[in-house]
């Protein structure tokens, strides 16, 4: 639920331009991510005290905000965003900052786009890559590692991702001397700031290229393919996603790598069904077998398990095998059953004999139903299987 834009600003709703424009500068002062580094919670009361202002400052959108509330931006149920889906973020922060400071916008005057600032940065962190592993049941429950081949970037192994033809090519850079940032000092609608930004000209890496490494053409990375060793853990399952970090595109210029998103599939199973934690099988019994009792193997998770069928079975019946199911991720060794469902199969074609015989069991009163006797109903079954 998105909170009301004057309260978050801390004015009333009859607060004059000026009031808000204050408010919104004590607000941002508080919450400014140089003041805050590393507070993520502050980085959004930030944004958030930003699109507040961006909207309360505008006469046409206060006036829409008044009427229609937050739905005044967006079709969605849980209030529009005047900034489209994903909300505002930084740069749309500093976009709008430059408006009121008169000058080169925000990220100048603050230093860089939000998470990049300040410090000596090598290179570009590179992107995340995604790749989709199939597993089957058994390697679901138990865990497993998997080797695979990933195409992705790497570091370039001729200048060792530095972008670089050789070490004379690379000089320290002359704006910053070496230290990737630069100082400022500006005058603000905030007040007089000396802040300390990335440098333009190296954009923070602290050294200049004169000639490129022939191989990546200065990229420090080219494209190719990684070996990667991945452990899954136990209990994992379709759709789930994991994530390793560092094993995704290398960056540019010996900028950090991203990440390897791992989405799990399930390779669907011959004879059993995943549901949740537990595992479902229909077992299909001759008429005779439910009659007089039968000893029958079952397929599991983990190979094959003999089951006893009692005498006088009837079909619908769930045996339960406790702890036959999948683990829970993370759960302390709690794990689902496996629930076997009996189906007593009744022929479809029979010789003239067995027909004879049957006809002669038709009338037995041991043949007509009786559930209320024997046999639980299906809603008692439900209860005993989730109790
Ligand atoms: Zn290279
Ligand atoms: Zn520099």
């Amino acid at each position: 639920m998105k909170r009301d834009y004057y309260e978050i600003l801390g004015v009333s709703k009859s607060a004059t331009a000026d009031e808000i424009k204050k408010a919104y500068r004590k607000t941002a002062m508080q919450y400014h991510p140089d003041r805050n580094p590393g507070d993520k919670e502050a980085e959004e009361k930030f944004k958030e005290a930003a699109e507040a202002y961006e909207v309360l400052s505008d006469t046409d959108k206060r006036a829409k905000y008044d009427r229609y509330g937050h739905q005044a931006f967006g079709p969605g149920t849980g209030g529009g965003n005047p900034f489209g889906g994903g909300g505002m973020d930084m740069n749309d922060i500093f976009s709008h900052f430059g408006d009121i400071f008169g000058g080169g916008g925000f990220s100048d005057f603050f230093g860089g786009g939000g998470s990049s600032r300040g410090g000596r940065s090598q290179g570009e962190r590179g992107s995340n890559l995604r790749v989709k592993i199939r597993l089957n049941y058994e390697e679901m429950a138990n865990g497993v590692t998997k080797t695979i081949k990933v195409k992705k970037y790497i570091v370039c192994s001729t200048c060792h991702g530095s972008g670089a033809k050789d070490k004379g090519s690379i000089h320290t850079c002359k704006t910053c001397g070496g230290t990737g940032q630069v100082r400022k000092v500006q005058q603000t609608f905030l007040g007089q700031m000396q802040t300390v930004v990335v440098c333009p000209t190296c954009h923070g890496e602290g050294s200049t290229i004169s000639a490129k490494c022939t191989s990546c053409k200065g990229d420090g990375r080219v494209y190719g393919e990684e070996t990667v060793s991945i452990n899954i853990p136990a209990g994992v399952y379709d759709g789930m996603q994991l994530s390793m970090s560092g094993k995704g595109n290398v960056g540019l210029r010996g900028g950090a790598p991203g990440d390897l998103i791992i989405a799990i599939e399930e390779e669907a199973h011959a004879e059993l069904h995943r549901d949740g934690l537990n595992v479902g099988y229909d077992l299909f019994i001759s008429i005779p077998d439910a009659v007089f009792g039968a000893q029958v193997e079952v397929p599991t998770i983990d190979g094959r398990a003999k089951i006893k069928i009692p005498a006088g079975t009837q079909s619908g019946k769930i045996f339960r095998l406790k702890g036959k199911g999948f683990p829970e991720i993370n759960g302390y060794g709690r794990r689902g059953d496996q629930l076997i469902n009996v189906n007593v199969w009744t022929p479809q074609t029979l010789s003239s004999e067995e027909k004879a015989s049957m006809e002669k069991m038709k009338d037995s009163p041991n043949f007509q139903p009786q559930p209320n006797k024997s046999e639980k109903g299906f809603f008692d079954k439900l209860k005993e299987v989730f109790s």
